[in-house]
């Protein structure tokens, strides 16, 4: 039986040792808690939740939710944990975090194929095959030893991000193209706002709620990464003078200058997604769609992904990983889950599948479906400022022909991604 090492006993690990194992290969996973924490675990248990119990939508016409339902289709543990252990959360798929847990740590420490190895892992001198999936906390010597190995600017500590949204979703009869003092070929997409829409967005930005700094965040705010509402809090018009500031984007027709500006800067290849410049931020995920929502052209804009700020250390993978996430330069050593610079639980869940599947099967997942959409985002996407993303539909590959109503558009990714995933599992 040949043996692979795991690292991290977290979401993508737990899925990754599984696949692996039920695939007839000895796997030893390696977890460092409880003899070593991290900053924001609290348990000894596999497959912890570290902030939110919630795995996002649950209807299959989702990104998030086709992504669940793939996993499904694949016999994912983390899955089958999950629907086992779900409490009520209206659209949402959330878990009793504890029972989720106990599920995950029971399932693995079972499996007559895993052993269980309760020691940090610092370098990567095995001679078999390796998974590294130690998340977004990587423990520091480990952390140092994936520089080394990946080339020292590929490895980045704190993520700061701004929320994204489609492109389709902005209602450009009130946002606009242009570049700042008509520089470039209007590539930044504008939401103007006059003076009364500003003070209404402005008072409700610095009342808004925050999701509490924790004591290994707080490095960030110096590397000069300043919260949208942290740097609004200085002052009322100090916004106007950062990243509002009007000038050289005066209304295209009347050239009279609005009194803040909102730029938006394209954020994939495809120009599907555009990115809120300088809106990086701690608010809730909640409250960043309700104030942000409040910025003219932004009414109905749908966020693919909010802005977070908290350490992630993770790989510039599109750099240094392949379609399988296994190292270029060495493809014994593969990568899963927030480390490769997927974000969010399922994401994690789903590289650690496709991890499994590459060592597996040597095969990639296919592009039509929401695993290989989201793994193709994380290999093969522009590797300057390079950002963690959660799965959305601007990643998938456009249907052939447009479809203008949304419904329908989300029902086709559905349809083919689930139709691919049967015919990839037959033929595999
Ligand atoms: P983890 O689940 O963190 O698993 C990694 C495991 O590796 C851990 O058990 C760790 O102890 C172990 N480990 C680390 N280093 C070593 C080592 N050297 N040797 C052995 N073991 C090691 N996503 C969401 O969808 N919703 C949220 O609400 C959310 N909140 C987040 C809050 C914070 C503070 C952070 C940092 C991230 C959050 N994320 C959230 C993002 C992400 O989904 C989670 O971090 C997720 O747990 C990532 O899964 P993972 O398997 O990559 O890493």
């Amino acid at each position: 039986m040949d043996k692979v090492i795991v690292i991290g006993a977290g979401l993508a690990g737990c899925e990754c040792a599984w696949q692996l194992a039920n695939n007839n290969y000895q796997v030893d996973l390696y977890e460092m808690r409880p003899k070593k924490s991290t900053p924001a675990h609290h348990s000894d248990l596999f497959g912890e939740l570290v902030c939110s119990n919630s795995l996002r939508a649950a209807s299959p016409t989702n990104a998030v939710g086709l992504l669940k339902e793939e996993l499904r289709q694949l016999n994912s543990l983390l899955i089958e944990c999950a629907d086992k252990t779900k409490v009520p959360a209206g659209g949402a798929l959330a878990v009793d975090r504890t029972l989720f847990g106990e599920e995950i740590t029971a399932r693995i420490k079972s499996h007559p194929n895993i052993t269980v190895i309760n020691e940090e892992v610092k370098n990567l001198d095995f001679d078999t095959k390796v998974v590294v999936a130690s998340g977004p906390l990587t423990s520091g010597e480990l952390a140092e030893t994936i520089k080394q190995l990946t080339g020292s600017e590929y490895l980045y500590f704190y993520d700061a991000a701004a929320p994204i949204v489609t492109k389709e979703s902005i209602n450009m009869d009130v946002a606009f193209h242009a570049s700042r003092y008509g520089k470039g070929e209007g590539e930044y997409v504008n939401c103007p706002m006059t003076k009364e829409q500003y003070t209404t967005f402005y008072s409700e930005l610095v009342r808004a709620e925050v999701v509490p700094v924790k004591e290994f965040e707080k490095e960030i705010y110096f590397e000069g990464c300043m919260p949208v509402e942290e740097m609004a809090r200085r002052g009322e018009q100090t916004l106007t003078f950062g990243p509002l500031k009007p000038v050289g984007l005066e209304d295209p027709i009347t050239n009279e200058r609005y009194h803040a500006v909102v730029q938006l800067r394209q954020d994939n290849k495809e120009g599907t997604l555009y990115n809120l410049v300088g809106f990086q931020t701690h608010l809730k995920w909640g409250e960043q769609k309700r104030i942000f929502s409040m910025i003219p052209g932004l009414e109905n804009a749908e966020f693919v992904r909010f802005g977070v700020m908290h350490r992630n250390t993770y790989i510039n993978s599109p750099e240094v990983l392949n379609d399988k996430l296994q190292l270029k330069s060495n493809p014994k050593i593969s990568f899963a889950g927030q480390i490769t610079g997927s974000e969010g639980y399922v994401e994690a869940m789903a590289t650690g599948m496709a991890a499994a599947y590459g060592i597996i099967h040597d095969k990639a997942f296919p592009r039509e479906t929401a695993i290989g959409s989201l793994v193709n985002y994380v290999s093969e996407s522009s590797s300057k400022n390079f950002q963690p993303m959660n799965i959305n539909f601007g990643l998938f590959i456009p249907p052939e022909k447009k479809i203008r109503d949304k419904k329908q558009k989300y029902e086709y990714y559905k349809d083919r991604a689930l139709d691919t995933i049967i015919n990839f599992m037959k033929n595999i």
